[in-house]
């Protein structure tokens, strides 16, 4: 871990080289007069919207909807199934029929998912108006960065990964309230403008608001990746035979929770991180092409108990797209089933950092526990 001094409070970093622009977004969490004892950088840091992706900021108080992301509860269903041996059919099968039978992209399902957490709901006017389209929403991937894999692990099991968030709900309600807090802050200056770190009072009206309509969003992004899950499995075991998950995961990496840090109950902002308690599992993935790991936490104080969420980006969407060709990503993706239909290449290993130092830079944080390599991948 690396100390950084160049604001009000130090920034700690697990990650040994950082990209300018999200070095200047920590600089900006770290002059925030409310951030707490000070900020970690995940070793798979990079730039974001306001907050460096990899970012875990602890306030006193104050909740930022962007510290949390547009995406509130991405995150992953890592799950080690009774299977053993699996043939290259088999995995060609099921990433073929998984492209035919789940919503990938921006589609959506024809008719309405139920899920007992409809019921639930705030009554809060966000809420509501996404309510009916949430319905033809839940159990669908979404785009890019998003993935259903069969992996084989090092414990000799074949795992299947999911990664998904909470879709267009969660996102309506993250712009909602950093909308209302970008109007709050020319009253209550709470942040310097500009600096895209929007907070809310999290005993305000809108801070309680805000707080438990992500909760609620949490709970619909499990819900989605359980329900992606579900059908993926169902078409793994057609193929396979397989008959039990032995142990399955399913860890958000884009939240905020109240936790108690160094004595003090604080709003623990995890962005593209996830929690690494004392003996919990978690889930730290590559790429598409790369190995993922099954990690355990080491409940490092450090990091607010935190670690990185993945490898993290080197190159941007965009950067990736410009300097990759078809051929260039066919290489990196050898031996494993994958199919490009949109000829996007954003996505392509070399876009990322090396999983492998990824892992190592953060060895007081995090033990490996399984290792996975990719069979066959299902992109958004
Ligand atoms: P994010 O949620 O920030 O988009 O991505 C989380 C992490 O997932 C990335 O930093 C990257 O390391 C990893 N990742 C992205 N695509 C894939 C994929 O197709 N398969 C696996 N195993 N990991 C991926
Ligand atoms: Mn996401
Ligand atoms: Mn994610």
């Amino acid at each position: 871990m690396k100390v950084l001094n160049l604001g009000k409070i130090l920034i700690k970093s697990w990650a040994y080289e950082i990209d300018e622009a999200a070095l200047k977004q920590a600089v900006n969490l770290s002059n925030l007069d409310f951030a707490y004892k000070h900020i970690a950088l995940m070793a798979d840091v990079h730039s974001g919207f306001g907050m460096p992706i990899g970012g875990v900021l602890a306030s006193e108080g104050i909740i930022i909807p962007n510290a949390v992301g547009v995406d509130i509860g991405c995150g992953i269903i890592g799950a080690k199934t009774d299977v053993i041996h699996i043939s290259k059919e088999e995995i060609k099968n099921i990433v073929d029929k998984s492209h035919k039978k789940i919503p990938l992209g921006f589609e959506s399902h024809k008719n309405p998912k139920s899920w007992e957490g409809f019921k639930k709901a705030p009554k809060y006017e966000v809420i509501q108006s996404e309510l009916d389209s949430s319905r033809y929403q839940i159990g669908t991937l979404g785009g890019g960065n998003h993935f259903m894999s069969i992996e084989k692990g090092s414990d000799g099991h074949i795992w299947l990964m999911v990664h998904s968030g909470s879709r267009n709900f969660g996102y309506k309600v993250a712009n909602y309230y950093n909308k209302i807090a970008k109007e709050l802050n020319k009253e209550n200056k709470l942040v310097p403008e500009k600096t895209d770190l929007y907070g809310l009072f999290i005993d305000s009206v809108e801070g309680e608001e805000y707080f438990n309509s992500m909760k609620y969003s949490l709970e619909y992004a499990k819900a989605n990746r359980e329900e992606l899950f579900r059908q993926f499995y169902r078409i793994f075991a057609e193929e396979t035979g397989s008959r039990e998950i032995m142990e399955k995961i399913n860890v958000h990496h884009n939240y905020a929770s109240i936790e108690e840090h160094f004595g003090k109950e604080v709003v623990v902002h995890r962005k593209g991180a996830i929690k690494a308690e004392s003996g919990e599992l978690g889930i730290i993935p590559g790429s598409m092409g790369t190995p993922s790991y099954i990690v355990e936490g080491l409940g490092n104080e450090e990091s607010f108990k935190s670690c990185s969420h993945g490898a993290g980006r080197v190159l941007s969407r965009r950067q990736a797209n410009k300097i990759f060709t078809e051929e260039m990503v066919n290489r990196s993706m050898e031996g494993i089933v994958f199919k490009n239909p949109k000829k996007d290449y954003s996505e392509a290993p070399m876009a990322y950092k090396d999983i492998e130092e990824v892992i190592k830079n953060q060895e007081d944080l995090v033990k490996p526990i399984v290792k996975l390599s990719p069979l066959g991948v299902v992109k958004g």
